[in-house]
């Protein structure tokens, strides 16, 4: 399979097109075709020479995704489910809010962090995402409101969908470059944020990089014993490896951290713990803001959401310790938009589905 040809950025396709005997200007002229007119044929690049499109046929292709299923939601959200060329599944969401239109990316096909209440950490990651593969998801979503006539944009990214982007950091970064590009699709560093739950030195490089992207850490718990509990990644980056790293970000950049805690019924949502994340976000409470994210339920997954009330009092004590917070708004909960799941349900058809058909030929 020929990788795709979003996976480059401006200067990587500019330097490409030199080395194979095309003209420098010409990667302005097809990265315009790609981002602006949105084309998906490498023929119909009107103003470009033949022999560059030859040149960019025999060595990239443009479609690797291809719509499995689609389904809107009646507040407006639109999840995508697509096939890449080897046969896996990734999922893609787009979400509508007062600041405009904001997609969530998937960066690996499952993931191996493994959190325990988590629908993509149960699934083990088969292989990382190219950064095309990534971008490629921006752009079906862009084409697919292209088509709807009624002139909206991708204006926001969040990299919270299935896989762990730090993980997968050397694509995550062609991605951001692409998508940033003013000569592409130019979506502000300020409208991209990046979650990860927790890889240390990743966040070390990522203040490195010093562009203005949003970081969000999945912290879920306030202690080592905790968050060991329901994410064992926090054997490997324990908060004392991790605050650290978190302190580097916030003095190299300047910039806020969201926090993203989950909150699980019984574990992790009591005032003791709420006191706990105060305590433990204190010195840094200018730059930080946490984002109470009520559970979706996962298939024969042991916890449970928390009730409306303890949400409140978790949200009010955060408050009251002087910890700007909020509380995620859902969208479409109708259509499995929550991390994993229709991927998820889709894996388990396919399955079940298998299996009949074993069955039926007797094997
Ligand atoms: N791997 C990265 C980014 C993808 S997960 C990370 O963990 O940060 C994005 C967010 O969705 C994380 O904060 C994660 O904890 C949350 N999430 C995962 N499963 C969820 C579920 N069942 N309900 C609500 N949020 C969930
Ligand atoms: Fe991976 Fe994030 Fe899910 Fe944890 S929450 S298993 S890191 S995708």
């Amino acid at each position: 399979m020929k990788p795709s040809i979003y996976g480059l950025t401006f200067e990587q396709l500019s330097d490409w097109l030199v080395d194979h005997g095309e003209k420098k200007f010409r990667s302005k002229q097809v990265w315009d075709w790609l981002y602006q007119k949105r084309v998906t044929d490498f023929d119909d690049m009107k103003n470009v020479n033949q022999s560059c499109i030859d040149v960019l046929k025999e060595n990239f292709t443009i479609e690797t995704l291809s719509e499995e299923i689609k389904q809107e939601s009646e507040d407006g959200t639109i999840k995508y489910l697509f096939k890449l060329h080897d046969g896996n599944v990734i999922e893609t969401v787009l979400m509508r809010f007062n600041y405009g239109l904001s997609v969530c990316v998937t960066t690996q096909v499952g993931c191996n962090i493994g959190c325990s209440f988590c629908a993509s950490g149960v699934l083990r990651k088969h292989r990382d995402l190219s950064g095309g593969e990534i971008v490629e998801q921006i752009m079906k979503v862009q084409q697919h409101l292209d088509e709807k006539e009624k002139d909206e944009r991708v204006s926001h990214i969040v990299v919270m969908g299935i896989g762990e982007p730090f993980d997968n950091y050397d694509n995550l970064i062609d991605f951001l470059k692409v998508v940033n590009d003013k000569k592409g699709l130019s979506i502000g560093a300020r409208h991209i944020t990046v979650s990860t739950s927790g890889i240390a030195p990743k966040m070390y490089e990522f203040a490195d990089e010093g562009i203005q992207i949003n970081l969000a850490l999945s912290i879920h718990a306030p202690t080592n014993e905790l968050r060991t509990q329901i994410m064992k990644i926090n054997r490997a980056y324990p908060l004392e490896k991790l605050m650290p790293a978190i302190d580097y970000y916030l003095e190299k950049t300047n910039r806020r951290i969201t926090f993203e805690y989950i909150l699980l019924k019984d574990v992790n949502d009591h005032v003791k713990e709420a006191h706990q994340l105060a305590d433990l976000l204190m010195d840094k409470k200018h730059l930080s803001y946490v984002n109470l994210i009520p559970y979706n339920p996962v298939a024969d997954n042991p916890y449970e959401r928390s009730e409306k009330e303890a949400i409140l009092k978790f949200y009010e004590t955060l408050m009251d310790r002087g910890i700007k917070c909020g509380v995620r708004t859902e969208h479409g909960t109708d259509i499995d938009a929550a991390c994993g799941q229709l991927r998820s349900k889709q894996i388990e058809k396919e399955k079940a589905r298998k299996k009949a058909k074993q069955e039926k030929a007797g094997v």
